[in-house]
């Protein structure tokens, strides 16, 4: 065996099995029953029977328009209704008088890795107002926290495509400049024109080679025809496995037989559904969605800011949030929450190495529970964070900063 730069003892993982589990080089190098003798590393870590998981994934946040750890926003009512329109022109206002945007970043980067997420995906508005102002910030923070968590970045058309002229030869720079993938707002509330914002999205994808992750709130048969036209282009494109729908309201609209006839639709065209299972809205519904075989995926979307003052960047919060909202209670159902914001989520942002066994990277979490159902429904504290090997965070605080 090679040298080991450490040797965790004893830890529980997700399949509830106890192991020891050995880090060489920022990669995993052993995972051996607990039952054999331990090997010798560099440090010697006994978990006694602490779980060791794979770091979390934080599969849909905004890093440019939060306002953690700025001077409290006041949540802003519509006027008529939930309407994305005025929401963005409130959150214009909010930025306005903010902290500089990379500090705002920072402040969010750091709480969701001292609370375990080892990768993200975060989306970054782009319109003809701000241009690619945001995106030159965020890759630069991107840039600063490249050996603490992997970041991917969302070309966010925050203001619409054809709603916003210029915004999709701007989202086409931003692929150019470093974002990962191609994003979309609502093509038919908000552009009015199905087809047209479906056209500028896939057509940077396919000229670019980069996927796609769309925001899409409509709810009842607007949203449903939107889901519809996506998976079709996705076929169309060959794009399987690259395409994400974040939010689709629609899907928890409808009555469960059409919801299993989507979900199918959207497992054979290779199409992920994020959901963060927001407070007093119908949102996708988890098992049946992940019975079809579709991957469903999670994020804590927006933390303090104009959307909702909620969020706490901890994805293992985000499991129990989805569990108790989609009423989990037996532990395979606890189970599958745990893997939305674990493995499914590695599997939508197609991350490679993802894992515990050996060759993938030493990214995980360790802290006390008896197995996953436990920790889903108790939440615990007590974690520390490792990315590529090295811990990264302790109790909630990232290691090193203050
Ligand atoms: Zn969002």
């Amino acid at each position: 065996m090679t040298d080991l730069d450490a040797i965790f003892r004893n830890a529980t993982l997700v399949s509830g099995e106890r192991a020891h589990v050995g880090i060489a080089a920022g990669l995993i190098a052993a995972v051996i029953p607990a039952t054999e003798p331990a090997p010798s590393a560099g440090e010697d870590i006994d978990l006694d029977g602490a779980m060791l998981v794979p770091g979390f994934v934080e599969g849909h946040i905004h890093l440019d328009t939060s306002f953690y750890g700025d001077a409290w926003k006041p949540h802003l009512p519509c006027t008529n209704g939930f309407d994305v329109r005025e929401r963005v022109a409130f959150q214009m206002q909010n930025i306005a008088s903010a902290a500089p945007m990379d500090q705002r970043a920072r402040n969010q980067l750091d709480l969701c890795i001292a609370q375990g997420s080892t990768s993200m995906r975060s989306h970054v508005m782009i319109d003809a107002d701000v241009g690619l102002g945001h995106l030159e910030t965020i890759l630069a923070v991107r840039e600063e926290y490249a050996e603490l968590i992997d970041i991917e970045l969302v070309a966010f058309p925050q203001s619409g495509i054809l709603a916003s002229p210029g915004t999709a030869q701007l989202m086409d720079a931003a692929i150019a400049l470093g974002c990962d993938l191609v994003g979309g707002l609502d093509p038919a509330s908000f552009d009015r024109d199905i087809e047209g914002h479906l056209d500028a999205v896939f057509s940077i994808a396919e000229r670019r080679g980069v996927g796609v992750d769309i925001h899409l709130h409509d709810g009842g048969s607007l949203g449903l025809f939107t889901i519809e036209q996506i998976a079709a282009r996705t076929r169309r494109l060959g794009l399987g496995g690259r395409v994400a729908i974040s939010h689709a309201y629609g899907l928890g609209d409808i009555a469960p037989e059409q919801q299993r006839r989507i979900a199918t639709n959207l497992a054979e065209a290779g199409v992920a559904i994020m959901t963060n299972a927001p407070g007093a809205v119908n949102f996708p519904p988890v098992t049946i969605l992940r019975q079809a075989g579709v991957t469903v995926f999670s994020g804590s979307d927006n933390i303090r800011d104009s959307w909702w003052p909620y969020g706490d960047g901890d994805m293992l919060r985000r499991a129990n949030i989805i569990g108790y909202r989609s009423g989990f209670y037996e532990d395979w159902e606890l189970a599958s929450a745990f893997d939305v914001v674990t493995s499914a989520g590695a599997k939508a942002l197609g991350l490679s190495g993802y894992g515990i066994a050996p060759g993938c990277r030493a990214d995980f979490v360790t802290f006390r529970a008896q197995h996953v159902p436990e920790a889903v429904v108790a939440v615990p504290g007590g974690r520390s964070v490792y990315k590529s090997g090295r811990l990264v965070a302790r109790d909630g605080k990232r290691v090193g900063v203050n």
